[in-house]
């Protein structure tokens, strides 16, 4: 199969629209990451999103939708959910709520609950609105990968498995949105992203975060969230993590540089003198440019033959705690403390 890459205007809207109605899989942009959709109530459309990406069967997807209405009538909404929707959709929020029986076992993964979020960028609006469809998506890589930022993200992935990517540019945020249990009094989350626990608590009063979205599951702990489970987000590089105060993480990086050959050093913008000589990149000026550009950095890191990645770790606040769960799990959680 050729895949076909096309802009994301009216026509390549329209053109995607038809695909996800004939019960194709399309490459979408989305505010967080690209998107693999297909026609949420079309079990045969959603097999071959598990199908493309390699995805374990068990690992539920997200469904799109354009907001409180359509969600309404896929699942049943606590009021929490509610006033989440009302605060921070469309954007990069996903709410896990009691699925109604018209969401198919496939895109649940059999669980009693749905995943839903209303994104905000124009191009997967448009596809909603012409489409008149919920669209099932999960992130546009090979399964364990890192997510795709950017179309050729996708190609490269996706290449010849699917008819059709939406070239909406790079994403804006850039990591895969706050997964949020909404089904009890307090919000729980999953797993975190762009919408913090802090901007969270603002709305809910208070906001829990499930343990295991900072650390691995234990032998025989159920998985809250069952892409957990699953290694994630990894480069082709092994990559270690370092924790520490600054001075010692940079000597033990430079250390780890000097055993081996082909090591790279991933750290933001500042902290790049402490890694003079070394092959360096750079995450940017803040978190908000480390998680915009964290993926394609795993990605370039692969291309330029990097043998393995030194990366700082980073503050566990506000985007921090998003970027530290996407950067323990494509280490493996091969975390160093000096
Ligand atoms: P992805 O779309 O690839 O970013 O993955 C979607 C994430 O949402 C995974 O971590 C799933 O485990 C999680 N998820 C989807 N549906 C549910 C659900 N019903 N309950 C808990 N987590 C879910
Ligand atoms: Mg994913």
């Amino acid at each position: 199969m050729e895949t076909r890459r096309l802009p994301a205007d009216q026509a390549g809207i329209i053109k995607a629209a038809q695909a996800l109605k004939a019960g194709q899989v399309v490459g979408v942009p989305t505010e967080t990451v690209y998107g693999l959709g297909a026609d949420a109530l079309n079990p045969r459309a959603v097999a071959a999103i598990f199908e493309a990406k390699g995805r374990p069967a068990d690992n539920p997807l997200i469904v799109h939708v354009l907001g409180k209405a359509q969600a309404q009538a896929l699942a049943a909404l606590t009021p929490l959910a509610i006033s989440l929707m009302d605060a921070f959709w469309p954007g990069p929020l996903t709410l896990v709520a009691p699925r109604l029986p018209v969401v198919p076992d496939i895109v649940t993964a059999g669980l009693p609950t749905v995943a839903l979020r209303a994104p905000s960028h124009p191009a997967m609006r448009a596809l909603l609105l012409e489409s008149g469809l919920a669209i099932a998506a999960p992130s546009a890589n090979r399964s364990g990968a890192p997510s795709p930022t950017a179309p050729e993200h996708v190609l490269a992935d996706l290449s010849g498995l699917i008819p059709l990517v939406l070239d909406g540019g790079p994403c804006e945020v850039g990591l895969e949105s706050t997964v949020v249990d909404a089904t009890g009094a307090l919000p729980l989350v999953l797993r975190p992203g762009a919408v913090t626990p802090e901007m969270i608590a603002a709305v809910a009063g208070d906001c829990l975060v499930a343990p295991s979205a900072m650390r691995p599951l234990k032998e025989g702990e159920a998985a809250l969230s069952p892409g957990l489970r699953h290694r994630h987000y990894a480069p082709k590089a092994p990559l270690t993590l370092v924790k520490g105060p600054p001075d010692r993480v940079a000597a033990h990086i430079r250390r780890l540089c000097a055993q081996e050959e082909g090591a790279c050093v991933l750290v933001l913008e500042e902290r790049l003198p402490a890694y003079q000589g070394l092959s360096t990149f750079s995450l940017g000026q803040d978190l908000g440019q480390a998680a915009h550009r964290l993926f394609a950095l795993l990605r370039q890191a692969d291309e330029a033959g990097c043998k393995r990645i030194l990366a700082e770790a980073l503050p566990e606040e506000g985007l921090g705690l998003a970027l530290m769960n996407r950067l323990a799990r494509a280490a493996d959680f091969d975390i160093q403390s000096v």
